[in-house]
């Protein structure tokens, strides 16, 4: 009889605790979020991060709470002898939480670690050739950053500085791995993140579809485009380069691919062309 009592009681609490966890979780970040904003963090955003000066205060805000929840559950760890500085944290985290300003209140829930890299870091691959039967080839393939659909991204520091000095050629790391991670969310990659309706899946495929065909037939025409012909990869890439050329250069995607910026402007409901060509 006993047994049956404490078997109900454990039963009992682990429900409650899962019940409470959103919870917790929330009244945590929300105490997060109301920390005061370090000025020395401010200035430091206000360096390297171009687009928050032409943030509104309500922009501004949320993009700190968001930063303060950022730091507080992601683990940074610097590779080959790199010392994770608070700039490189705070850069990484500030352009990574420009994505959450939609208010979706999921801090990429799958990411638990960024791994910093120096610079351009090497990644064994084996790569398999068709010669009369086969041969199996291992090579070293350069790489700038990458994320990890189960809980690790990776950076190299000396791109994500270039990319913050070049703010406006449509090309930011961090914009990209962390659009990656959008997409990641729900199990797949394959340039669909999760949408608030039911009905934006279809929207969504439909204007995403017609773009990244537009996109590989003007690549293969040798066509000058707004993105980068990365994006002709696959759906996944092209959804992350569109993600870079929309906060990167937004009014050259809204004039020659309105659709696609509206789509953007509506995912991550912040509005690229008047931020950065009309405050
Ligand atoms: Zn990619």
């Amino acid at each position: 009889m006993i047994q049956v009592i404490i078997i109900f009681i454990i039963i009992g609490l682990t429900v409650t605790v899962i019940l409470l966890s959103p919870l917790i979780t929330q009244k945590r970040r929300n105490h997060l979020k109301n920390r005061p904003f370090p000025p020395l963090w401010n200035s430091i955003i206000e360096n390297n991060l171009p687009i928050y000066l032409y943030l509104s205060p309500v922009e501004r805000r949320r993009l700190q709470g968001n930063i303060q929840v950022f730091l507080a559950e992601k683990q940074f760890i610097g590779c080959r002898g790199l010392q994770v500085t608070e700039e490189m944290k705070l850069t990484i985290a500030s352009v990574a939480c420009l994505l959450l300003l939609n208010q979706r209140e999921k801090y990429f829930p799958k990411l638990r670690s960024i791994l910093v890299y120096p610079s351009t870091y090497l990644v064994r691959e084996t790569i398999t050739i068709m010669l009369g039967n086969y041969v199996v080839e291992e090579k070293d393939n350069a790489r700038l950053g990458e994320s990890w659909s189960r809980d690790q991204l990776l950076l190299s520091w000396e791109q994500v500085q270039q990319d913050i000095y070049n703010w406006k050629d449509g090309h930011n790391v961090v914009l990209h791995e962390f659009a990656h991670q959008l997409d990641q969310e729900e199990g797949r990659t394959e340039g669909v993140p999760i949408l608030k309706r039911s009905e934006d899946y279809r929207t969504w495929a439909s204007v995403m579809t017609f773009e990244y065909q537009q996109l590989c037939d003007d690549v293969k025409q040798g066509k000058k485009t707004v993105m980068d012909e990365y994006g002709t990869t696959n759906p996944a890439e092209f959804f992350a380069v569109a993600t870079e050329t929309f906060f990167e250069k937004s009014l050259q995607l809204q004039s020659k691919h309105p659709a696609l910026y509206e789509l953007l402007q509506s995912y991550y409901q912040i509005n690229t062309v008047e931020i950065l060509n009309q405050r």
